[in-house]
């Protein structure tokens, strides 16, 4: 008999759309052979073990961006901020981390994210912004250390033919079209 034990990968995907399937491991007792199902068709256990190397090779290809944001959550939790994991990053609040998001642009920022790692204000706002960051997450892993000056070099252009570098930002357009809808109270 087929026991399937169905489990969500707890690391991001190269695509927001290959994140949010899930994953269904499968034993079959009789043949001790195990196996790997997506729940739209099968992924064999060497398409896992492929996509656990790209998954390597993400990580890696955006690290300096990670060791930055690990950097100023580090300083955060020196000065009273806080850290813990989910969807494959570090997320740090509080402290420092805070009081920097707050300098950030014209009225501060609720959260920011640096390859692996995001920065938000607190919990709470981690809560609300996180799957907006983790459309930025997959960017990263995309673009690598390419992320930051191309993202930079589009808000340039933007501001320079009299757009909305931020709003107007395709990167941006990307996450707010990608997101998960918001609960509206
Ligand atoms: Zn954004």
């Amino acid at each position: 008999m087929l026991k399937p034990v169905t489990f969500t990968v707890g690391f991001g995907d190269f695509s927001s759309k290959i994140r949010q399937q899930r994953y269904s491991l499968v034993t079959n007792s009789r043949w001790k052979l195990w196996f790997l199902s997506l729940d739209a068709g099968k992924l064999s256990i060497w398409g896992f073990l492929l996509n656990v190397l790209l998954k390597v090779i993400f990580y890696t290809w955006t690290s300096p961006n990670s060791l930055i944001g690990s950097l100023l959550g580090l300083i955060g939790l020196l000065t009273g901020g806080r850290v813990q994991v989910r969807e494959g990053c570090l997320e740090f609040f509080g402290g420092f981390v805070s009081r920097f998001l707050e300098r950030l642009g014209t009225q501060g920022v609720a959260a920011m994210t640096l390859g692996h790692t995001i920065l938000g204000q607190d919990r709470e706002t981690l809560d609300i912004v996180r799957s907006h960051e983790q459309i930025h997450v997959t960017q990263y892993e995309k673009w690598g250390v390419l992320f930051i000056p191309v993202y930079l070099g589009c808000s340039a252009y933007l501001w320079l033919a009299g757009k909305d570098c931020y709003r107007d930002n395709p990167f941006e357009q990307q996450a707010y079209r990608e997101e998960a809808p918001r609960i509206k109270n």
